[in-house]
């Protein structure tokens, strides 16, 4: 009997599994893969940290979850979180950079409009003509992705957490005063059963029809004519939406290459059967985009990796209680934008399972929007 099971060992899994084991409660992670494995949403090397947002709720949690992770660093002795600092590139009055602007000046947050000249100044990489606004904010940044999953297991460990790898979950037996949670041969009870299975998620809670997409999406990693032009300090985190869809990219970081991926678009798959291999012609896309945009970094493709993003209708996370089982937690739907948040979300999930409610504000997150 253990106070907590959590399915699933992403970064929303493991985190919460840190939260729960440190505040002292027996806790049991099931993961169907090994550990750091590739084929579910949180593998790679980074991922974009950011108060930047169209929606302020989210920069309000990530004053919070920037804490976190810091606090994270402090007790595994480790840096994960690097910052680089963002520019925004969009064309002249576009809806999106306005938002965020807003959305970031409501928050207290820094930021700045820059020219085509102040960004030339920066960051001479980017090639850019008139007819384009710039957002740059100071504070943004990448996360050790994989780093950050490993760090929190080997916490959760140290804090007395139990994980079991290669463990798929066959199903939750909820009814009852106590939930049981069935394996491959095995049966284990808890008080509590917090649910971050990812793209899976859909199956383990077959009886909610959650509106999940799960879609299949890609990153490269380029050669830059010189590496030494895209180290953090001399080039930042960039989001573009100038061609109508969102590119996005990062200094070099874990090795020689420039990492750039498109942003959502990708087509819905099943996360058990999806083609793995990365799409030559994506590969062209996007060098399509650097030879305009940033031409010394639209060099061979070094490494491609296939991820994916569990998408809600509104792109919006999913955090809630299970409607007809309190002792039942469940965190997914995080759309392609969750990583930033994780060391928060571990947090929420630890005090709904302990006890009973979070104090953060979770309402943007909850299942019953779908109902209207
Ligand atoms: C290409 C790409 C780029 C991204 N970029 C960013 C970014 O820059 N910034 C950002 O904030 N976010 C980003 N994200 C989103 C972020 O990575 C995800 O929101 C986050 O990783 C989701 O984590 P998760 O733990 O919910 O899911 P997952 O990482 O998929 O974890 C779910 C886990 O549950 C396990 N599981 C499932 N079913 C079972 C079962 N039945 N039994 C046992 N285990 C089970 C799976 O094996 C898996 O390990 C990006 C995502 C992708 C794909």
């Amino acid at each position: 009997m253990y106070d907590a099971i959590v399915i699933g060992a992403g970064i929303m899994g493991s985190a919460t599994a840190y939260y729960l084991a440190k505040a002292g409660a027996s806790t049991l992670v099931l993961e169907q893969f090994p550990r750091g494995h590739t084929f579910g949403s949180s593998h790679g090397d980074s991922r974009i940290i950011r108060l930047i947002y169209e929606k302020q709720f989210y920069t309000e949690l990530m004053k919070y979850a920037y804490a976190e992770w810091q606090d994270l660093e402090k007790e595994a002795g480790k840096d994960l979180l690097f910052t680089t600092g963002s520019v925004i590139i969009g064309p002249e009055g576009h809806e999106y950079l306005h938002d965020m602007r807003v959305s970031l000046d409501a928050a207290g947050v820094e930021s700045e409009w820059w020219n085509q000249q102040q960004l030339s100044d920066h960051f001479p990489q980017f090639k850019i003509g008139d007819g384009v606004d710039v957002l740059w904010q100071k504070d943004t940044g990448l996360l050790h992705a994989s780093a950050c999953v490993l760090t929190y297991l080997k916490l959760a460990e140290t804090h007395g957490a139990e994980v079991r790898e290669d463990t798929p979950v066959i199903e939750i037996d909820w009814q009852g005063t106590q939930s049981e949670v069935i394996t491959k041969g095995e049966r284990f009870r808890a008080k509590k059963v917090i649910v971050t299975a990812g793209g899976w998620t859909g199956y383990l809670l077959n009886e909610l029809n959650l509106p999940l997409t799960v879609t299949r999406q890609q990153v490269v990693y380029y050669q830059p004519t010189d590496a030494n032009l895209f180290q953090r300090g001399r080039f930042p985190i960039f989001l573009d939406v100038t061609w109508n869809e969102v590119l996005y990219g990062f200094p070099v970081f874990g090795g020689e290459g420039v990492k750039i991926a498109r942003h959502g678009m990708g087509q819905p798959v099943s996360p058990d059967t999806c083609n793995r291999n990365p799409d030559p012609a994506y590969i062209e896309h996007i060098r399509s985009f650097l030879r305009e945009r940033i031409p010394d970094a639209a060099g061979k493709a070094l490494f491609a990796q296939v991820c994916l993003y569990t998408e809600t209708p509104d792109e919006d996370f999913i955090i809630d209680t299970h409607p007809d089982c309190a002792n039942l937690v469940l965190a997914t739907g995080f759309s392609g934008h969750g990583f930033k948040f994780a060391s928060l979300v571990g947090r929420m999930l630890s005090e709904m399972a302990l006890e009973g409610i979070t104090d953060f504000d979770i309402s943007p997150f909850q299942l019953g929007r779908f109902e209207k």
